[in-house]
């Protein structure tokens, strides 16, 4: 198509608003400088829809809405944003750092990949190939990535896939906790993504363990799969959603704005 303009979104944008104090990582800035090494963010175009979404669907009061996105997948991240805009996010240089995920491991002293490399006589590449690919869920249950493969072994009494779902949803708990402590509060946390559309246990479990937030959750309203629904009670400290996550319109909104076409 000769002669059209031609926009790339990219998935980092959203993160792009974060601080320094943020973005870096405890090492010589010449690694920045020498090698742009620095926390990116991914799932930015998800985080930025979601959080919108958040804002507008939970009729946030105006001005700085302190809002948490859980952007649970096979990939999976969760982000801060103060009015829309990123304070922080969990996925860093790649999207290897945070969560558990399906396959990937999350955060993890550096120190293990010189153990794994010089224990099994493995590259630097090779040893991050198995942390991206051959980790996370998927590895600790020895089941599956899928959470449906994992809640339904749990509940037969598989207890790795028990361990595997407890070790994802405490690190969910750890980021939310650790992002209202950045945000000196929290108004709106909101689950979306593949599991955090529909897996309603993992919703209500990491729900559990915000009471000291104030957070309640009605499980009649948490007990849906893929529909934007507000899941916290109206006496919540916090409101709950799930909003499914539309990176898609994200991507063509963007554009028709660059682009100059609105
Ligand atoms: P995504 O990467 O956002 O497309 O999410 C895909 C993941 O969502 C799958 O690997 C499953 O772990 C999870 N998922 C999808 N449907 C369900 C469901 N009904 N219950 C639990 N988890 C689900």
């Amino acid at each position: 198509m000769p002669g059209k303009p031609n926009v790339a979104v990219f998935d980092t944008t959203f993160g792009m608003a974060m601080e320094p104090y943020a973005y870096l990582y405890g090492i010589d800035p010449k690694y920045y400088e020498k090698y742009s090494i620095r926390r990116y963010g991914f799932h930015g175009t998800s985080h930025m829809f979601v959080s919108g979404e958040t804002i507008k669907f939970g009729k946030l009061p105006e001005g700085n809405q302190r809002v948490i996105v859980c952007h649970l997948g096979n990939g999976a991240s969760i982000s801060a944003s103060i009015g829309g805009k990123c304070v922080d996010t969990s996925m860093g240089l790649t999207p290897l750092e945070g969560l558990i995920m399906g396959t990937r491991s999350g955060d993890m002293d550096p120190a293990v990949v010189q153990t794994i490399a010089n224990g099994e006589n493995l590259t630097v590449d090779e040893v991050l190939t198995i942390l991206n690919k051959k980790s996370g869920v998927a590895a600790l249950s020895g089941v599956s990535s899928d959470f449906r493969d994992l809640e339904e072994a749990a509940a037969e009494g598989n207890e790795r896939a028990q361990l595997a779902l407890k070790a994802f949803k405490y690190r969910v708990i750890k980021y939310i906790g650790s992002y209202t402590a950045a945000m000196n509060g929290v108004d709106a946390i909101t689950f979306t993504g593949g599991i955090g559309e529909n897996d309603f246990s993992v919703r209500a479990d990491v729900c559990k363990n915000l009471e000291y937030l104030g957070i309640k959750i009605d499980p009649e309203k948490n007990s849906v799969r893929g529909k934007k629904v507000q899941i916290s009670t109206e006496d919540s400290k916090v409101k709950v959603f799930v909003i499914p996550t539309n990176e898609e319109l994200a991507i063509a909104r963007e554009t028709v704005r660059v682009a100059g076409l609105a």
